[in-house]
């Protein structure tokens, strides 16, 4: 009997893939339908096409400007009238933001047969396989996967490495260094929440400070797929490019990606140390919401990044946006809280590390950089265990708490903001 989930397992494992049965199991819906039709979905509907995969059509926001792709009509989401039983969607949306609740979302307009995109791609797409050299070039520039969370991407950076440390070993797929607290744009749905930081915690971290973090956390775990260089806006930082050196000199991680809005003007000292191949600019799309000035630094800093030979990508607008959670105190008991913990996708997926702290959520690290609480149960100070052991036993404990205090502020995120990057200011400390 086949089973997607040992599908997924063995399609994220970096070894070689055996599509047969998930091919077998796609054709045995009377209805196939792709949501996401741009890179990802593209790709994915391509290939199934040559495994003699009927698509009945796919669904995307920008419908009307689509019209087709691969030959097959695109839709509006969620329109179809076929039977919902029998009909399965392959979910093609790759941004890690907003995959889940756009899963969630299927299931509860009663499409309940889906498989996910992005592992499919690793399974039926995907060149690379355990033992092969990753770089950022291979993996992002075809903008086709998500190497963001690319679990297979992860799998082969683990076998690579090895390295002994002490007790169970820590591989993460995705950590983030967040370098500084300002921004020049003002997103309302801001998952960093940059916009509701008082005056006094928006700042660059100091290089220093960024070093010890590299150091000690990137010393502390073993692997970790991608590493993700987070701001606020981080060509708003002056140390930039040392601190991409600095990322160099470790080899436990698989790529470096520097997220830009794009519209401060990048200047070139701060590209001069991106050399490793595993270090990759991705250009967001906030053109919607920026001014004539800004449209020009944009396009003048993609040709400056191209002029250096950086790998990079260039986004999408988003058609869809979440809204994170707002951040008071919700009036809720400890069973509120282990039950949100323990259905809660992030730790240990999401840990982000500023100011000497690695934090479990960017929800955690938000509230305590802003000054509005202190969790110390919450996140782990690196600097009160200078002995590797230790702060090796100190995470895993912290991913394995029952719960967060913080967790007692989560009213999840997920209902839908429109477009991405809407500017504004909303208010998410009062009830
Ligand atoms: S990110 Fe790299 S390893 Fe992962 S599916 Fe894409 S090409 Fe393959
Ligand atoms: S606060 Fe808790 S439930 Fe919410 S994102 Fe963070 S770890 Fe998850």
């Amino acid at each position: 009997m086949f089973s997607i989930e040992k599908y997924y397992e063995q399609a994220n494992s970096g070894d070689k893939v055996d599509n047969t049965q998930v091919i077998n199991y796609i054709k045995s819906f009377e209805h196939v339908v792709l949501w996401g039709a741009s890179y990802l979905g593209e790709a994915v509907g391509k290939r199934l096409q040559e495994f003699g995969v009927h698509i009945d059509f796919y669904w995307d926001i920008r419908a009307d400007e689509l019209v087709e792709v691969n030959n097959v009509k695109v839709l509006m989401p969620f329109e179809c009238d076929f039977d919902k039983d029998k009909t399965l969607v392959i979910h093609c949306i790759g941004n890690h933001v907003i995959i889940l609740n756009l899963i969630a979302e299927l299931k509860r307009n009663g499409f309940n047969n889906i498989i996910r995109g992005d592992y499919l791609y690793s399974g039926i797409l995907c060149k690379f396989c355990n033992g092969d050299v990753l770089t950022a070039e291979r993996c992002w520039t075809s903008m086709h996967c998500r190497p963001v969370i690319c679990e297979r991407a992860a799998s082969i950076i683990k076998k690579q490495n090895n390295e002994t440390k002490a007790g169970d070993r820590i591989d993460l797929i995705y950590i983030v260094y967040v370098i500084n607290s300002i921004c020049n744009l003002s997103c309302k749905y801001c998952v960093q929440y940059i916009n509701n930081y008082p005056h006094d915690a928006r700042y660059n971290v100091s290089y220093e400070q960024v070093c010890k973090d590299i150091d000690a956390f990137l010393d502390t775990i073993d692997t970790a797929g991608t590493i993700s260089m987070m701001g606020g806006e981080t060509f708003l930082h002056p140390d930039i490019s040392k601190i991409v050196e600095k990322f160099a000199t470790k080899k436990n991680y698989g790529f470096l990606s520097v997220p830009t809005n794009g519209l401060h003007p990048i200047k070139p000292n701060q590209l001069e140390g991106f050399k490793d191949p595993r270090v990759v600019i991705n250009f967001g799309y906030y053109l919607h919401v920026a001014t004539e000035q800004q449209k020009e630094n944009y396009y003048k800093n993609i040709e400056l990044v191209k002029s250096y030979g950086i790998p990079h990508t260039i986004g999408l607008q988003m058609p869809t946006w979440t809204t994170p959670s707002t951040l008071y105190k919700l009036d809720v008991d400890e069973a509120y809280m282990k039950h949100k913990k323990q259905n809660c996708p992030m730790p240990p997926r999401d840990l982000q590390v500023k100011n000497g702290k690695v934090h479990i959520c960017d929800m955690s690290l938000a509230m305590h950089n802003m000054g509005l609480v202190d969790y110390p149960q919450d996140y782990l100070d690196l600097s009160s265990y200078p002995d590797i052991e230790e702060r090796r036993n100190q995470l895993r404990a912290l991913i394995d708490r029952e719960y967060y205090l913080t967790c007692g502020h989560c009213n999840g995120c997920g209902k839908d903001a429109g477009t991405g990057g809407i500017q504004g200011v909303r208010d998410v400390f009062k009830p």
